[in-house]
């Protein structure tokens, strides 16, 4: 039995004690898709609105008239339902534990002091001018501020830009200038697996070259000197001394824009995607509550970075609303050592734990003794997110990290969706190791050939969301006409994700890559996923990334990028054994052309492979790279280059 037939069932403890089982999840299901407006009607309620919305969906995906509204009449605010409102009974309920890179650093905050703190920072914001509608770039690292910058925005109805703390200072300055923003909060420096990281100077560069600029505010974190100009340059800790504790919060109207974020550009010139406020924050407290089957006490850790759109949502936002404690880490996974997650895990009791497959992946090369030695008995629920989860390390994850006992949800969904689309819930879905499994409530997801006909059943093809939901982006900021090119377009109608996605026998999903990726060999269509995981699936490999290059006689070949796990080398017997493996594993069609060893892989900041680079070099086309702005390690490129396997 391969992999991909294996079926893990809903563990008898933990359908018992879920928020919802799958009877309920069916019943659920079947009422959001019949009435959304009374499902949604009803759910919206889950938030505190001071003005309650009397209309709740208000969408056209048509291309002349292309809207999309949820619950405009009502009117709220973000920072008092994700603090306010929990400090009735919840004022000393831990909201965030701060875990510094330091493995002797920490920090537990209440709800009473994140509502403190995000007041007087919302006050300094107040004080140096920025008024509801303007925009601030937020250029900071993994600290507490991060997100009181955030909820101190959304109190007074500021459009926050996140800009990953990674990014240099070109990157930056062409954000702040897409959204024209005139104020930036930052950090002296940023700490990251003991190394540290020149914000305050990139943000220096940055604005050379970013117009209309007026104010920085800095955060000292490392405490090590950097230069500030007077008139433009403010130390948080300077004009916080000054303000008052308290900051009403302004009300919104449902459909006042919340944050601008850029996509991780994994396939191109990334989109300023916008996201307003009552949609949005449904969207994101409801899927963090059933997905995570979340329950008063938890205690929640999802690793991502408030830069992208899944520390917006599963960080900050979603969390905070209700009312759990979340966990928010400064680190890297292998600092001081790659027993750090499982550390962490052990130090703070945590129950309930979100990752990326890269991170897995690059965890599992290092071998299993760094998990086991540690404890991980608090571990309740794991998490994944951001790329097709090869079966080889959902069986890793599941057997090693979660000792073979707790769930895993593979949540599939993308920074313009707002939240989680596709996953399992964990009290209602047997569970099959690379399939994100069904739709969240009000998600219609459906598969359509090149012609946008509809499949039916068991099949493959590109998959759409056929209806709105109140997490969906509203435009890319200033570019309405990307925003429907981009997604309503090739498809009328329908919302198109981008992705590749078969359907089994059971309606389970599986993504299988990106339709930009697909690679056509002979005639047969294939999506990267299956074959990589064939090949992550052998002893000797950690990564793979797979794509096509013009073949003579194929149409297309399948060019494999293979990185080993620790101590192995790549021999050309190696490389023969890779090939005869993937053609026992899924068939002649499949056996790659060409293998190439690399030491490391091209991934975006947010840990995606960026398979259009690959596609370059296999076809010897390496001049044009393409935008390759959010790139992690850029000279990962020169090794990939060097060793090229196509040299015309
Ligand atoms: P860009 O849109 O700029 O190319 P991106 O698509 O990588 O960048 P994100 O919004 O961060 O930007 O990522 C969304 C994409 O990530 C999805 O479209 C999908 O391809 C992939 N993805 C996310 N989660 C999963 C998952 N659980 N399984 C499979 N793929 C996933
Ligand atoms: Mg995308």
């Amino acid at each position: 039995m391969s992999n991909q037939d294996k079926i893990f069932p809903v563990p008898d403890d933990f359908a018992k004690n879920a928020l919802i089982d799958d009877t309920l999840y069916q019943k659920m299901y079947q009422a959001s898709i019949d009435d959304p407006d009374a499902f949604w009607g009803e759910h919206g309620k889950r938030l505190s609105w001071s003005k309650q919305y009397t209309k709740v969906k208000d969408v056209s995906w048509s291309k002349e008239n292309l809207h999309v509204n949820w619950f405009s009449d009502g009117e709220l605010n973000v920072s008092y339902n994700c603090i306010d409102r929990h400090l009735k009974d919840k004022a000393d309920q831990i909201a965030i534990i701060w875990e510094g890179d330091d493995p002797n650093k920490s920090e537990n905050i209440t709800f009473a002091q994140l509502h403190r703190r995000v007041c007087r920072f919302a006050n300094v914001l107040k004080s140096m001018g920025v008024q509801k509608g303007d925009r601030v770039t937020i250029y900071l690292p993994m600290i507490p501020e991060a997100a009181y910058a955030m909820l101190a925005c959304a109190r007074i109805g500021a459009i926050h830009s996140i800009v990953f703390a990674g990014f240099s200072a070109e990157a930056l300055a062409g954000r702040i200038n897409d959204c024209r923003s005139s104020v930036i909060i930052t950090a002296d420096e940023g700490l990251r697996g003991s190394k540290s990281v020149p914000l305050k100077k990139n943000v220096d560069e940055a604005v050379k070259h970013a117009l209309g600029v007026d104010k920085i505010l800095v955060v000292e974190n490392t405490g090590n000197p950097v230069s500030m100009k007077g008139g433009r340059d403010i130390w948080w800790h300077e004009a916080a001394t000054g303000v008052d504790e308290f900051c009403e919060p302004v009300a919104m109207k449902a459909e006042d824009p919340l944050f601008i974020l850029y996509t991780s550009g994994s396939t191109g010139q990334p989109k300023g995607v916008l996201h307003t406020t009552g949609g949005y924050l449904v969207w994101a407290s409801m899927t963090h509550e059933y997905v995570f089957d979340y329950k008063p006490g938890d205690i929640y850790w999802c690793t991502a970075d408030v830069g992208w759109v899944t520390g917006h949502s599963y960080i900050v936002y979603g969390p905070l609303a209700n009312a759990a404690t979340t966990l928010m880490f400064e680190g890297v996974p292998t600092y001081p050592d790659a027993s750090r997650f499982w550390n962490v895990v052990d130090k703070h009791k945590v129950n309930i734990f979100y990752t990326a497959p890269t991170a897995i992946r690059a965890l599992m090369g290092q071998g299993e003794d760094f998990v086991k030695k540690t404890s991980r008995k608090s571990l309740r629920l794991l998490g994944s997110v951001g790329e097709p989860i090869n079966p080889e390390a959902w069986e890793w994850y599941y057997k090693v990290v979660g000792d073979s006992r707790c769930p895993i949800v593979d949540t599939w969904w993308q920074t313009e969706t707002g939240g989680i689309m596709i996953s399992p819930l964990p009290g209602a879905t047997p569970l099959k190791p690379g399939s994100a499994t069904r739709p969240f409530f009000g998600i219609k997801p459906e598969l359509v050939d090149s012609e946008g006909v509809v499949l039916e059943g068991a099949t493959e093809g590109n998959l759409v969301i056929s209806d709105s939901w109140p997490g969906q982006m509203r435009t890319v900021y200033g570019d309405h006409q990307r925003f429907k090119d981009t997604y309503f377009s090739a498809y009328p109608g329908k919302y198109f994700t981008g992705d590749g996605c078969r359907r089994d026998e059971d309606g389970y999903y599986w993504i299988t890559g990106r339709v930009d990726d697909v690679i056509n060999v002979s005639g047969h269509r294939m999506g990267t996923a299956e074959v990589e995981s064939a090949l992550v699936a052998h002893d000797l490999v950690s990564e793979a990334a797979v794509v096509g290059y013009p073949h003579d006689v194929k149409g297309q070949g399948i060019y494999a990028y293979v990185t080993l796990s620790a101590g192995n080398d790549g021999t050309p017997e190696l490389a023969k054994d890779l090939v005869n493996w993937v053609r026992a594993e899924i068939g002649p069609i499949a056996s790659p052309d060409k293998i190439q060893f690399a030491p490391g892989l091209p991934k975006t900041r947010s840990g995606k492979i960026m398979r259009r680079i690959l596609r370059k070099i296999a076809e010897d086309e390496f001049s044009n790279l393409g935008d390759t702005s959010t790139l992690a390690d850029p000279e990962v490129v020169d090794d990939l280059i060097e060793n090229r396997q196509n040299k015309k």
